[in-house]
């Protein structure tokens, strides 16, 4: 084109996006089965479009960076190292657009920053962004805390709806939902904005309030995305899953209304939210949550255990079985068993509402059959049984004063004093993952007949990798009421039968395909993702067609719509037909995206 050509087109182009096109029109003028549009497209949104999406959006429209461009023209210089630092802060990564907690997954995803992002700090906001990408038919992506395993918060050209910015929490002593007057009573609640950390809200019910709200164990994933994947935290067979809490939602779905969704209004919208997993059926801006009395006590037994041979160890595993069947497996613990390679035994469990003395006394006889063992065994971390206040559990000043190596605080200058987040989750800040799957174990391999068989394949699984046992996500075992509750939402039903979910997982520090000097370390991210397989291919054998939990699965997970869903898949595949026919909303592995390519840019 010559340059008077290209000035004449750019100007009707110009023209023409600042023309209110009727939405109808827009979308007729799109064939069906079209792929979504990149910025190299023609269709992608004129610089004037995009302009008018900054207008009403308040000016919260940002051309999203990566921190990580100062690395691509200097790896080895000061600001590229003090990047790869700064990935180490879980906060740090919260709070930047262009960066999610998993830098990437072998074989799987590479992080990706969007094109645009609206940096959502009011409904209306989230309204315009969903219409916009709607109306030009753009990759939307929707992030909150930016944890997701499998990616599925990023996606490179799209438009991101970015919930950070959304943080009020508002408690509530007499909470009734919405048109729901006449059959619900008044309950204690508490509404989250879409952008709160877990960390957040537990300082806000329980540190100030004296409450208990059922949200997930890691401080810093958001809260919205963990109800909508079920979540599970250290005390979810007492309170059952964060999702089974929920009570009502307002919810921007694909045609750009705000609804408020909860048993009364849209009851099966309001299931679907409940495990149905996050960025598929509408972007949540505001969960209601019902909270609880707090129990007086919560606490914590950490032990060390190695065995001095193979024959030894399956004793210790066949021992440590017998002792969960028989002491553990009720509403009162939580949280994890590694069973390791080298034959260790890691125990980090949790529990409430059992004082100092009840706990020492549940513990005593496993505790003395291993003194009684002589050399077979011994403890690397000396056993701590040890309770505390419930009121203090995620008190900052309290843990700082008390357990100072328990928690790591988010290092950028005046960042909040309460912005803390576990030790044991720095592994995870910006990690690059080799390989993850779980599988639910069915508490019928807890029956004594079925033990020996269950030992066994732990033991034969740590020969090649970890196998953490997170008792809190499997709900067998759990308090009756807690449940029913669960029976109530669109998690696989397996997980009330379970009385764990055993992840295997292997990763490295942050690490991005193509970006010079901070590439992963192929070779060995390869030989210990082949080692998570064969370990979960031994547990398989005791748990075969187990069930997988969505928001901590294998981005690989075959048959997942049965793996994370079971029998509720057809019920959520209506839903998520009836609010999204269009299929605005997309995330791998989600509800209805067998209909799209892998990246979700054209219909199949
Ligand atoms: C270090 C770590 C620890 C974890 N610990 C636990 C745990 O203890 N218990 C547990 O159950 N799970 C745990 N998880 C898994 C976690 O619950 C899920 O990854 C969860 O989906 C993360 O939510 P997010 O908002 O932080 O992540 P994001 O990546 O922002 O979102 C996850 C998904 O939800 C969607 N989404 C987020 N917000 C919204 C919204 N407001 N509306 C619509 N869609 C939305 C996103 O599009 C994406 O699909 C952990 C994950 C990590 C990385």
């Amino acid at each position: 084109m010559r340059r008077r050509q290209v000035l004449k087109a750019a100007a009707a182009s110009a023209l023409q996006a600042l023309l209110p096109l009727p939405r109808p029109a827009l979308a007729a003028a799109r064939p069906p089965g079209v792929a979504r549009v990149r910025p190299a497209d023609p269709g992608w949104p004129s610089e004037a479009r995009w302009n008018a999406l900054g207008r009403d959006t308040g000016g919260r429209l940002v051309r999203v960076t990566s921190p990580l461009d100062v690395c691509r023209s200097g790896p080895g210089a000061e600001a590229c190292r003090d990047v790869f630092s700064a990935l180490k802060n879980p906060y740090y990564i919260g709070d930047h657009p262009g960066l999610t907690q998993t830098s990437g997954w072998l074989g799987a995803w590479t992080a990706q920053p969007s094109a645009y992002a609206v940096a959502a700090r009011e409904t209306a906001d989230v309204v315009a962004a969903v219409n916009f990408a709607r109306d030009n038919n753009l990759r939307l992506v929707i992030r909150g805390g930016g944890h997701s395993y499998l990616g599925a918060s990023s996606a490179a050209d799209s438009l991101l709806i970015w919930l950070r910015p959304m943080h009020e929490i508002t408690l509530h002593d007499a909470f009734v939902a919405q048109g729901c007057a006449d059959g619900q009573p008044p309950q204690a609640a508490v509404s989250i904005g879409a952008g709160v950390v877990w960390m957040a809200a537990y300082n806000a019910v329980t540190t100030q309030r004296g409450r208990y709200v059922q949200g997930g164990g890691c401080a810093t994933v958001g809260a919205a995305g963990l109800v909508l994947g079920g979540g599970f935290g250290s005390y979810s067979k007492r309170y059952g899953t964060a999702a089974a809490s929920l009570l009502e939602a307002e919810v921007v779905t694909a045609d750009g209304a705000t609804r408020i969704v909860n048993s009364c209004s849209h009851p099966g919208l309001f299931w679907a939210l409940k495990g149905g997993g996050g960025g598929t059926f509408g972007v949540v801006t505001r969960l209601t949550l019902r909270t609880h009395d707090l129990p007086r006590v919560f606490g914590f037994v950490v032990m060390t255990i190695g065995a001095s041979s193979d024959a030894a160890f399956a004793r210790l595993v066949g021992r440590f079985v017998d002792f969960y069947a028989g002491s553990l497996h009720t509403p009162h613990w939580g949280e994890i068993v590694n069973v390791k390679p080298g034959n260790i035994l890691d125990i980090q469990l949790s529990s409430q509402d059992l004082d100092q003395q009840q706990a020492e006394a549940l513990w005593r006889p496993f505790l003395q059959w291993v003194g009684d063992a002589g050399a077979d065994f011994a403890f690397s971390t000396a056993p701590t049984i040890r309770t505390i206040p419930a009121a203090d559990r995620w008190d900052a000043a309290f843990i700082r004063a008390r357990a100072p190596a328990a928690i790591l605080s988010d290092d950028r200058p005046g960042a909040p004093a309460d912005n803390v987040f576990w030790s044991a989750n720095l592994g995870e800040a910006g990690h690059f993952i080799d390989n993850f799957e779980s599988v639910w174990l069915p508490a019928s391999l807890l029956e004594p007949h079925e033990r020996g068989r269950l030992s066994e394949a732990l033991v034969a699984a740590a020969r090649f990798s970890t196998v953490e046992l997170h008792f809190q996500k499997g709900l067998a075992g759990g308090a009756p009421d807690a449940i029913e509750s669960v029976r109530n939402t669109c998690t696989n039903p397996a997980v009330v039968d379970a009385f764990a979910l055993a992840i295997v997982a292997s990763e490295g520090p942050p690490a991005f395909p193509g970006l010079r000097g901070h590439e992963p370390d192929y070779v060995q991210a390869r030989r210990r993702a082949d080692d998570v397989t064969r370990a979960m291919g031994e547990l398989r054998k005791a748990a075969p067609n187990a069930g997988s939990y969505v928001a901590e699965s294998s981005y690989f997970e075959r048959e997942w719509q049965t793996a994370y869903w079971g029998r509720h898949y057809p019920r959520l595949l209506a839903i998520k037909r009836k609010y999204d026919p269009a299929g605005l909303f997309f995330v791998r592995h989600g509800v209805g995206s067998e209909a799209w390519d892998a990246d979700g840019f054209r219909r199949i």
